[in-house]
């Protein structure tokens, strides 16, 4: 798998046009989708010798297969200890345990009835694995398999799958690993299920080359085996990989659902990829998926991602059920994308329809207050947020209201309530802050900060150029010098900055210096003609004077113009006037091409949406909507 290859989207397209099924399943991505191979009806023979059933005993039976709430389950519980059936008849606790867990808990109470069973059978000690699995605390599903193990108990077929599902929740990679190696032992390994399991747990932990050899082991491949892939694929920032499994998906005629939809629209929006994105959720439409509650959030996500804000508050409005994830998703793509005003209202909106807000909305809330220099407001949110709604405040609150005080000119007040935090602050932190103090020309704290990112994150080549550029706009040239010394001989290597753009079906990645694209020569020749109508408009490049500017990735003559510049002029030689030009870039955007990138919005007439590392930049009519703070 190749992840610089440029992707044809058209091809991928092609698979989603070549699929008519119009009744696809969609399945939530809490549903026990992955792990639905057991089922009221699928109940494994009891190990233990049978008893007679007594009459009580089988109508409690009867009853708990039909009962569908807890009070009821509750009644028929204190039914069956009224009339004599213990607790600790294996065949009352294995029902009383499974309809309470089809319930979804509490736990607490299926542990306390799971300890007075006296020999429990594989289906209890599995139901007790797979309550656990799908509650909201997975660890003692461990344990319980541990006990298991002691206790002498064959695992069986259903075990597994519970199993890595509670492993993968809790990302314990190591515990994932042992897991495996018994299923090799026990020869569970090769069942497709078990197989799925294992790849969604490697795709969850971070181990995308892990899941990708199970798949490629695997055959025959069902939807859920190409679903975990290519999932493992988009959330572990691999969207390249998971379009062209995607693809290879299509050829090999298996069919998507709203799983692989969902998997396809978070590739698209870490890519940028807003026209395929678009083909998506038309596609969505066609088969009836688009008024799906998950659809809906990805959708919203999708556009946000890619600073289309417009559309994400369309998909929003036109959404008939709507999930706290939908708000927050409008909410902070709002807020990032540099509308806090509209944000705000959005969560005023939020308020009034007494909706309970989550702490990632509370991001959004308090990066647009910090976004529109409303300090005041901020903290009354900050307050808020902990007093009327119970949210203990994260180190990502913390930042954005370091974030706040920075953005506002209150460099003395940021470090302040850096001092005053409870937690441990982090690197992100201390970066805000000396960002804060380069933007606001703070040495003194600069130096405080740097110092603990010193010890935090030495090797992050940001944080050189952020305290190189406080010491060049103090004039102080000796220290940006010893800065860019500092950075030769610790070996802080730059991440080679690059730039995405979608043009005619295709995301074409720049690289600085790099002439493999075919239309290099216009791109260069449209360059220096941006540069030429620029400078009647009064830029000066800032490309000669090292001194001046550590930047993230350095130019090394006049003509080594930064990613995103080769990609807006490709994007002016390629698209019809009038065209908004939407890049994604990996590093922050440097100053000069901030400044430049102002004056093409102004000069061509386009709206250009930058999204770099840290935040969106919508640049129109000669201005940036980050107001010249990023
Ligand atoms: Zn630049
Ligand atoms: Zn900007």
């Amino acid at each position: 798998m190749h992840s610089k290859q440029p992707i044809s989207l058209i091809s991928a397209f092609l698979c989603l046009c070549s699929t008519t099924s119009p009744n696809l399943p969609f399945l939530s991505k809490h549903s026990s989708f992955y792990f639905s191979t057991q089922s009221h009806s699928h109940i494994p023979s009891i190990i233990s010798p049978p008893t007679p059933k007594s009459p009580t005993l089988k109508r409690c039976i009867a009853l708990l297969q039909t009962c569908n709430s807890k009070p009821k389950l509750k009644q028929i519980h204190a039914f069956s200890i009224r009339n004599g059936v213990p607790l600790s008849n294996p065949d009352m606790g294995k029902h009383l345990i499974f309809s309470l867990v089809s319930l979804s808990g509490p736990m607490s109470y299926a542990h306390h009835m799971f300890y007075q069973i006296h020999h429990p059978n594989i289906f209890t000690w599995n139901t007790m694995i797979r309550g656990y699995a799908e509650s909201e605390n997975p660890q003692p599903a461990i344990h319980i398999h541990d006990q298991m193990r002691i206790s002498s108990i064959q695992p069986d077929t259903h075990t597994y799958p519970f199993l890595l599902k509670a492993v993968a929740k809790l990302m314990a990679v190591k515990e994932g690993g042992k897991i495996h190696s018994q299923t090799v032992r026990n020869g569970f390994e090769s069942l497709s299920f078990v197989q799925n399991s294992l790849i969604h747990l490697y795709a969850a932990c971070g181990l995308t080359d892990n899941a990708y050899k199970m798949f490629e082991s695997m055959t025959p491949r069902d939807l859920v085996t190409w679903n975990s892939v290519i999932n493992g694929f988009a959330i572990n920032g691999r969207p390249n990989e998971a379009l062209t499994l995607f693809r290879q998906m299509g050829l090999e005629g298996v069919e998507p659902d709203g799983f692989t939809m969902v998997s396809l629209l978070s590739s698209c929006a870490e890519l940028g990829a807003l026209a395929l994105g678009r083909r998506v959720h038309v596609y969505l439409m066609k088969v009836g998926l688009s008024g799906n509650l998950h659809a809906g959030n990805a959708l919203i996500d999708l556009y946000a991602k890619c600073g289309s804000i417009r559309e994400a508050h369309r998909v929003f409005d036109e959404m008939g059920v709507r999930s706290v994830v939908s708000w927050t998703s409008l909410i902070v793509g709002l807020a990032v994308n540099g509308f806090g005003k509209e944000a705000l209202q959005l969560f005023g909106v939020l308020e009034r329809e007494r909706l309970m807000p989550s702490e990632i909305t509370f991001i959004g809330v308090l990066y647009a207050c910090s976004h529109c220099g409303m300090v005041d407001e901020g903290f009354r949110y900050f307050k808020r947020m902990r007093e009327e709604y119970g949210i203990v405040p994260k180190i990502e609150h913390y930042g954005c209201m370091v974030d706040l005080l920075g953005r506002a000119g209150l460099v003395e007040e940021a470090h302040d309530f850096i001092t005053k935090i409870t937690l441990e602050p982090n690197a992100v932190i201390w970066r805000t802050l000396l960002g804060a103090c380069a933007i606001n020309g703070h040495v003194a704290l600069g130096e405080v900060a740097r110092a603990h990112l010193a010890r935090l994150d030495p090797k992050h080549c940001g944080d050189y150029v952020l305290l190189s550029n406080l010491y060049a706009s103090e004039g102080r040239w000796l220290d940006v010098h010893r800065v860019r010394k500092t950075m030769l001989r610790e070996g802080v290597k730059k991440a080679p900055g690059h730039s995405l753009l979608e043009v005619g079906n295709c995301v074409h990645e720049f690289v600085m210096g790099d002439r493999s694209h075919p239309q290099s020569e216009e791109i260069i020749d449209m360059l220096e003609e941006i540069t030429r109508l620029l400078k009647l408009e009064g830029y000066v490049p800032r490309t000669s004077n090292v001194l001046a500017d550590i930047e993230e990735e350095e130019k090394e003559n006049a003509l080594s113009y930064h990613s995103e510049k080769l990609a807006i002029a490709f994007a002016l030689i390629s698209t019809a006037p009038g065209t908004p030009i939407r890049i994604i870039k990996n590093l922050r955007v440097c100053a000069d091409c901030h400044l430049a990138t102002k004056l093409i919005s102004k000069v061509f007439d386009r709206e250009i949406v930058v999204r770099d590392r840290s935040r969106f930049h919508h640049f129109r009519d000669g201005s940036c909507s980050c107001k010249d703070y990023w």
